[in-house]
């Protein structure tokens, strides 16, 4: 290269560094070199993929009208990566000061999980719970797809082609998203053959708006740029005009460069009202998995989990099975108020020193369980879609006709007031034509009866209930 070549490029930087300002054009072009000019073409190198695409997509132009400006015939401009600096990664020591202290790990007290969370901790990463693995996260039927794409995530190699990109996992509160993304992070770090860095939403914006004041916009692109995992959790808290253009770049940039993205929020990609359409829709791109709510089972097997692990530091602890039980039936909402009720059990035992009771845990659990109302169901109702069920009028059923083909339905109607709504005997015996209570207790017994050996009535009753529930 000439050195006529070289004025001219050290010229239109300096055009580019008045446009632009001082820190723009040091975050982005401090180091960017001149690699050649042949037939209206500059060819232009940067040393990461990342640099390249931010500045092609953010500075093109500029770049390009600066150097027609200097020299007139220029028409085109290539930006490449240089291989060289490609292959040496960014400094440890760098990236903690870009970062600086605050966005350090916030230390992670006993062990961890699967070992080394220091590279975590060097990228700036936000605290993580060494109890969040995967060893401690219970499958059921609600998160089967979730867990199951999270461990491929975790078990991918640098080299195995990404699967899926972004995964986005969202749910209601306290249903393992955290749980799952720690794991992740844990479990790729303690591997160590790809960089995960969990970051929350906020972490982003902070991490991101103090490396600008740091003027060291760079050097944070630099250090997303060594990572293989990117971990971003309760994505709805993403706020600001910059920070989305910000985190819409490095989410192009990550997956563009095939690293993958993990991503969680409280709702699906297409209710994130403040992101634009074309966010939204990389985001809906890759694979959307939604946690269902806790069922009982899992309620049960996650406080049966917890309770094992509590007594490895606390070895009287005890939960008998029924107050186990009792509490996944009475604590449905999430797994924070499993955590909850349970952490008042240990501490109820631990300050009384008494043994957990049923009786006990009704008390300690007493606020954390959300009555839920149960739908009123009407007597009418249930004649009504009984009567549609079967085929017959609700007259039918109100009549003294005893054909088997109203009997039937009228028993099981009578079952269904008995068993759905608070009416006494009498009550259900005048709303169904005047009869006797003796009557009423008699169909009741007969269908239960015979909901025991016949799965075909079973199972129409279940669906009956089903739709009167509703
Ligand atoms: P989210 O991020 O979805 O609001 P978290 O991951 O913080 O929920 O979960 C809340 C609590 O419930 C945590 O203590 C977590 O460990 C626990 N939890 C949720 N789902 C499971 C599960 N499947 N297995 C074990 N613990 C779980
Ligand atoms: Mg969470």
């Amino acid at each position: 290269m000439t050195s006529t070549e070289q004025d001219r490029w050290s010229r239109v930087k300096g055009r580019l560094r008045a446009e632009i300002g001082e820190d723009v054009f040091s975050s982005w072009f401090a180091r960017m070199d001149l690699e050649g000019l042949e037939q209206g073409t500059v060819r232009l190198s940067v040393p990461t993929r990342f640099l390249k695409s931010w500045i092609q997509s953010h500075y093109a132009e500029k770049l390009l009208s600066c150097w027609q400006s200097e020299e007139n015939e220029v028409n085109r401009i290539e930006v490449t990566v240089r291989s060289a600096v490609l292959k040496s990664t960014v400094k440890p020591k760098e990236i903690a000061n870009v970062n600086g202290h605050s966005l350090r790990l916030n230390g992670v007290n006993g062990h961890s999980p699967a070992g080394d969370s220091s590279a975590h901790e060097q990228l700036g990463g936000s605290p993580l719970d060494p109890r969040l693995c995967f060893d401690t996260f219970v499958v059921g039927r609600s998160n089967t797809l979730a867990h199951a794409a999270a461990k491929q995530v975790a078990a991918a190699k640098r080299s195995d082609p990404v699967m899926f990109n972004p995964l986005y996992i969202h749910s209601g509160v306290g249903l393992g998203k955290t749980h799952l993304l720690q794991a992740i992070t844990w479990a790729g770090n303690g591997i160590g053959e790809r960089k995960v860095l969990y970051l929350t939403a906020e972490k982003f914006m902070y991490g991101f708006v103090q490396s600008l004041r740091a003027q060291n916009t760079l050097a944070f692109k630099e250090a997303l740029r060594g990572i293989g995992v990117l971990v971003i959790d309760d994505l709805q808290f993403l706020q600001g005009k910059s920070t989305q253009a910000e985190f819409c770049h490095t989410l192009n940039a990550l997956i563009d460069a095939g690293r993958q993205v993990v991503i969680a929020s409280d709702r699906p990609p297409s209710d994130l009202e403040s992101l634009d359409e074309r966010v939204r829709s990389r985001l809906a791109g890759g694979l959307v998995v939604e946690i269902g709510s806790l069922g009982e089972e899992l309620r049960y097997e996650i406080l049966k989990a917890r309770v094992t692990s509590a007594r490895a530091h606390h070895p009287g602890f005890d939960v008998p099975q029924p107050v186990l039980s009792y509490i996944s039936k009475a604590v449905t909402h999430n797994g924070r108020d499993l955590e909850g009720a349970l952490n008042r059990l240990l501490a109820h035992s631990k300050l009384t020193g008494q043994a957990i009771t049923l009786e006990m845990a009704e008390r300690e659990v007493r606020d954390l369980i959300r009555p839920q109302e149960p739908k009123r169901v009407k007597i009418e109702d249930i004649q009504r879609i009984v009567a549609r069920q079967y085929n017959v009028s609700r007259s039918d059923l109100l009549s003294s006709r005893r054909t088997a083909n109203v009997v039937r339905p009228r028993q099981v109607a009578m079952y269904l007031a008995k068993t759905l709504t608070l009416r006494s005997l009498p009550e259900i015996g005048r709303r169904f034509g005047g009869r006797d209570h003796t009557t009423v207790l008699h169909a009741v017994r007969k269908i239960e009866g015979l909901v025991g050996n016949d799965m075909a009535l079973a199972e129409e009753i279940e669906i009956l209930k089903r739709q009167l529930q509703e």
